[in-house]
């Protein structure tokens, strides 16, 4: 309580002498993003251990996410599942494609997604005895689902005036092999080809959240996104620039990502990626991706917190 407080005395103090962008970023703002909260979601899923499909941690993880979005009361709470062989095995487990929706009654919605489930081994880590261990998945998974539960803990205070927001958890994102495109994106493809949606009645749009997490990631334009919804690419990254985080979300071309936005644009709903896909060190994701240091120690509060303000300011002034 005495951080808050410090905090809140910091915040007056600039307003004294802030800039004019960050006038106009206070006054875009309806809700205040709570980064305390979405680290210790963060955490609660991590500590859980690797939430590797058909493993007990990814069985009590489903359990907690499924309870935690319905303690947030939204109009509809949807679990699918599916039993799907995983790729590049003889295995079959029971996923779960998480699905809640807050403002029913609204005319428009949009559907905000991540992926909750981690890769079943560290098959990127420096070190190749790692290969075959899982990993925390930190930023991997459960960042975007981090900032997704704090999104229905505000959802659950104050729904937005103009619009109703969907919030889709997918499952088996993560367990694709190499060279195999269709390997990957399993629960958002049972998802696409089983839409919780009346024809007429799609969202307006969609937005995925992927790796948001890394130390001081960069969002630029990922590919896909940026060809196949353009629009909404422009949208959301000028609502982060008027949020005061036209640093984090850069305004040019990103690599092409296969993800779990793709399923969803074969449905005709525009759907983007925001994940760091551009990172100067190694020209694509985060250092930490599918290795062992992908734990909570890496995460960025500053990285989860300008994405989640982000997409609050987006949808409370749709
Ligand atoms: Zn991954």
């Amino acid at each position: 309580m005495m951080i808050t407080t410090m905090l809140c005395s910091c915040t007056g103090a600039q307003r004294n002498t802030g800039s004019v962008a960050e006038e106009a970023a206070e006054s875009y703002q309806k809700v205040t993003f709570d980064t305390d909260s979405a680290m210790n979601f963060l955490l609660m899923q991590t500590a859980a251990g690797p939430r590797v499909p058909g493993s007990g941690a990814h069985a009590a993880t489903a359990r907690f996410l499924t309870d935690k979005l319905a303690s947030y009361h939204p109009d509809t709470l949807l679990v699918q599942n599916p039993q799907i062989t995983v790729p590049g095995t003889d295995k079959s487990v029971t996923i779960s494609n998480i699905f809640a929706r807050w403002g029913a009654e609204k005319p428009a919605h949009i559907l905000l997604l991540a992926h909750w489930d981690t890769r079943p081994f560290a098959d990127n880590d420096p070190d190749a005895a790692n290969h075959s261990i899982p990993f925390d998945g930190a930023n991997d998974g459960a960042s975007g689902v981090a900032v997704l539960l704090e999104v229905a803990r505000n959802l659950a205070q104050r729904l937005p005036d103009n619009i109703g927001v969907d919030l889709l958890l997918t499952d088996l994102e993560d367990s694709g092999i190499s060279n195999d495109d269709d390997s990957w994106c399993l629960g958002s493809q049972y998802f696409a080809d089983n839409l919780p949606y009346q024809p007429g009645q799609f969202p307006r749009y969609a937005i995925l959240l992927d790796m948001v997490g890394g130390k001081n990631a960069l969002f630029h334009r990922e590919a896909f996104s940026d060809r196949l919804a353009h629009d909404v690419v422009d949208h959301v990254w000028a609502a982060a620039a008027q949020s005061g985080f036209g640093d984090k979300f850069v305004n040019m071309y990103g690599n092409p990502i296969n993800d779990d936005h793709i399923p969803l644009n074969r449905t005709g709903i525009p759907t983007i990626d925001i994940i760091e896909n551009n990172n100067s060190a190694t020209g694509s994701f985060n250092p930490t991706w599918h290795t062992m240091d992908d734990n909570y120690d890496n995460i960025d509060p500053k990285s989860i917190n300008a994405v989640g303000q982000t997409i609050l300011n987006l949808i409370y002034n749709e």
